[in-house]
């Protein structure tokens, strides 16, 4: 920048102020609450003993390189990736309807199917939910898509807004983009019903909508990989079109790796060809080819029935930690008599909570107890 002071003006645009505020607090038991990150009862990352018993192999193989992939990724993590959210025996994938590419986790898989979409979908309007990940709508205005919002979280009963989410999508333009989270919605955590699951679908379906599903959290829901794919697998099921995004960064603790990836289900075979060659279109001019490692490590690791095994029991272990530090904190509140109704703590689902603290409450946890989180709590 031209000055220190323009400098200050741009990083506070690229960062939420609360990241510095904790950033800066000097004090040894400030707690950051701000990002979704898995962490141990001593606050640190956890790497799972299978991602590190996946990494020894990888460097023990002289056979691994450090070329470069392809475009669209590495073909065996592809594969293995669309059948753990599509199910071993997904039609849609034995059709060869199914389109998957390697992508920079979660976020990088977001961009490359709006990226995708702004180009070639003829409606250019996303739907998101109310509220939603603070990303997404960053991801998709930049991508050059318009967007608009419908109705999910009910401040009274915090719970699912679904009247009006049926309303609001009910309303939305034919052959418009929306944005479901497939399981532990960030930052409510509060998922639809499988009955619920349904009516969208039909709602979907019906008004001829585009579901693009953000696949963040499979398995932090229930701790079951199956059990959290079931939103997806059951529009997958209809034989209709949607896109998936999704990411290792959570379930595998894999980060930093910045690993996921992209599906696009289509129509037919003769679509699903298209569909790939246009999308390494969007990929080459972004960042020509995606990073190894971290695919090497879930694709060792996928393709391995004990492996496989053994990250299944490790992340049932997150999903169960997560639950019972619900319930402690849920039980700690109770113990001390604080006023109002904190069942929603216990009812919510994944790693987020929707404490129901305001932005003044907020802020004094910050200053008091040096405890951050987001505003809106
Ligand atoms: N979607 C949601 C809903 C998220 O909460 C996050 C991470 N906070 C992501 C996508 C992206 O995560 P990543 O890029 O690390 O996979």
């Amino acid at each position: 920048c031209t000055s220190k002071d323009v400098a200050r003006k741009v990083h506070s645009q690229v960062l939420l102020v609360v990241i510095f505020a904790c950033r800066d607090d000097p004090c040894p038991v400030k707690l950051n609450l701000i990002a979704g990150a898995y962490r141990t009862e001593e606050g640190k990352p956890l790497v799972l003993e299978v991602v590190r018993r996946a990494e020894q192999q990888l460097a023990n193989d002289l056979s691994c390189d450090k070329g470069y992939l392809p475009i669209d990724g590495l073909a065996d993590f592809n594969k293995l990736s669309a059948k753990l959210i599509l199910g071993d025996d997904s039609h849609a994938m034995e059709d060869n309807r199914v389109v998957t590419i390697q992508c920079l986790s979660g976020t990088g898989s977001l961009r490359v199917g709006a990226e995708f979409l702004a180009k070639h979908h003829e409606q250019r309007v996303v739907f998101l939910p109310n509220p939603t990940w603070g990303n997404h709508p960053f991801i998709f205005t930049l991508a050059g898509l318009s967007v608009q919002y419908f109705r999910y979280y009910d401040p009274q009963t915090r719970g699912i807004d679904f009247q009006g989410m049926l309303e609001d999508l009910g309303a939305a333009p034919s052959g418009a983009i929306v944005v479901l989270q497939a399981c532990a919605h960030n930052p409510t955590g509060i998922d639809p019903t499988l009955e619920q699951w349904e009516q969208i679908r039909q709602i979907v379906r019906s008004k001829g909508l585009l579901p693009f599903f953000d696949n963040a959290y499979q398995g932090f829901a229930s701790g079951n990989l199956d059990s959290d794919a079931q939103s997806v697998r059951m529009f997958v099921a209809d034989g209709g079109e949607c896109l998936i995004a999704q990411s290792f960064a959570k379930n595998m603790g894999l980060y930093g790796e910045r690993i996921g990836a992209l599906t696009i289900v289509c129509t037919s075979k003769d679509v699903a060809r298209k569909v790939h060659s246009q999308v390494l279109l969007v990929v080459r001019p972004m960042y020509l080819s995606p990073p190894i490692h971290g695919a090497s490590i879930v694709t060792a690791i996928l393709k391995n029935s004990d492996m496989y095994k053994d990250w299944t029991i490790e992340l049932k272990g997150m999903a169960d930690r997560i639950i019972s530090m619900r319930q402690q904190l849920y039980e700690a509140i109770q113990a001390r008599g604080t006023p109002g109704d904190w069942s929603h703590i216990i009812k919510q689902i994944g790693m987020f909570s929707f404490t129901g603290l305001n932005e003044k409450q907020v802020r004094w946890l910050a200053k008091e107890y040096h405890i951050y989180m987001t505003y809106d709590g």
